[in-house]
């Protein structure tokens, strides 16, 4: 049995999760705005100093895994902008820093974050935007993508979930992490039918938008095939899984940027390549080759 905290636990993908968890024997503490076992505005620093706290503390300083799913969708409004910055990015990165301690006295942690197909798929999403969230600047972060006007909020949102992704590969690498034994990688899915798009189908604006984006599959996603992927994200199967990107979309990163990737390392990349392989640590003395388990 282990202890998990899910975040956004009480709608979509989150409390799917949450649900699979439970039925598996695990105990999970749900952090949720309303109808979760830790009740929390993830929006405000506060809010999120204080969901982390508290599950720390019901948690006993101990867990075997996150997963991250609170999320607003790209809605219109003139606040909206804001919200997705500090829920979409702030809220997932502060309560991970604040569990790290605890997931490193779990057993083989893993942890999932719920990043967006809308990172590959948004054009033009402005860098300075991404760039001032990873350096915690979210009011530099809201001006960024102020010029688009009334659809800034597709362009924040996409912007979180990038900046939210490169922390996840950033971090996921680190000796405090990886090293620390923590698997921590992302998921990123297209449309998936939530209550979040639900409410983007209820607008017709918004329907058309959503309608009109091409998913090879065609349809939508099924909110419980996502959580069974996190779930697996979360199992020994991810032992050796380490600041990946799973796209379950549909095809439509793919439709779009079927050459995005993998790409070869290019020329002007090569001085950076290799003090990046000359500064590598192992994270343990013996290695992979001397104790045997990678040859
Ligand atoms: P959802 O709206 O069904 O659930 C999101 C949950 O986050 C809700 O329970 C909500 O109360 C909670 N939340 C929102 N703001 C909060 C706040 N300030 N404090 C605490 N909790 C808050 O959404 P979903 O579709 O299940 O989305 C889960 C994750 O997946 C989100 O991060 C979303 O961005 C991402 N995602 C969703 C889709 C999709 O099509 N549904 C696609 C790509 C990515």
């Amino acid at each position: 049995v282990g202890v998990y905290a899910v975040t956004g636990a009480a709608s979509g993908m989150g409390k799917a999760v949450a649900e699979r968890l439970v039925a598996a024997g695990h105990v999970v503490l749900g952090v949720d705005i309303e109808r979760a076992e830790v009740t929390a505005d993830l929006s405000t620093a506060a809010g999120r100093r204080e969901a982390a706290d508290t599950v720390l503390r019901l948690a006993g300083g101990r867990l075997d895994g996150a997963v991250l799913a609170a999320g607003l969708g790209p809605s219109p409004g003139p606040d909206r902008p804001r919200l997705i910055c500090e829920v979409n990015y702030f809220g997932v990165v502060e309560p991970l820093e604040a569990w790290r301690p605890a997931l490193v006295a779990g057993d083989r942690a893993k942890v999932v974050v719920f990043s967006s197909n809308s990172t590959t798929t948004t054009p033009v999403v402005p860098r300075r935007a991404v760039r001032a969230l990873l350096a915690g600047d979210a009011d530099k972060a809201v001006r960024s993508v102020k010029p688009f006007g009334k659809a800034a909020p597709p362009f924040a949102y996409a912007a979180s979930k990038i900046a939210v992704s490169r922390w996840v590969r950033r971090r996921a690498v680190t000796p405090e992490w990886a090293g620390a034994g923590i698997r921590l990688n992302a998921l990123a899915p297209g449309a998936i039918l939530t209550p979040l798009l639900e409410r983007q189908l209820s607008t017709p604006w918004e329907a058309r938008t959503v309608r009109a984006f091409p998913v090879p599959t065609g349809g939508f996603g099924d909110p419980g095939h996502l959580a069974d992927w996190a779930l697996f994200m979360l199992s020994d199967a991810a032992d050796f899984m380490c600041g990946s990107v799973v796209f379950v979309d549909g095809g439509s990163d793919a439709y779009f940027r079927p050459d995005g990737w993998p790409r070869p390392v290019p020329a002007r990349s090569l001085p950076r390549y290799l003090w990046r392989m000359h500064a590598f640590r192992r994270p343990d003395e013996s290695g992979p080759e001397e104790n045997g388990a990678v040859r």
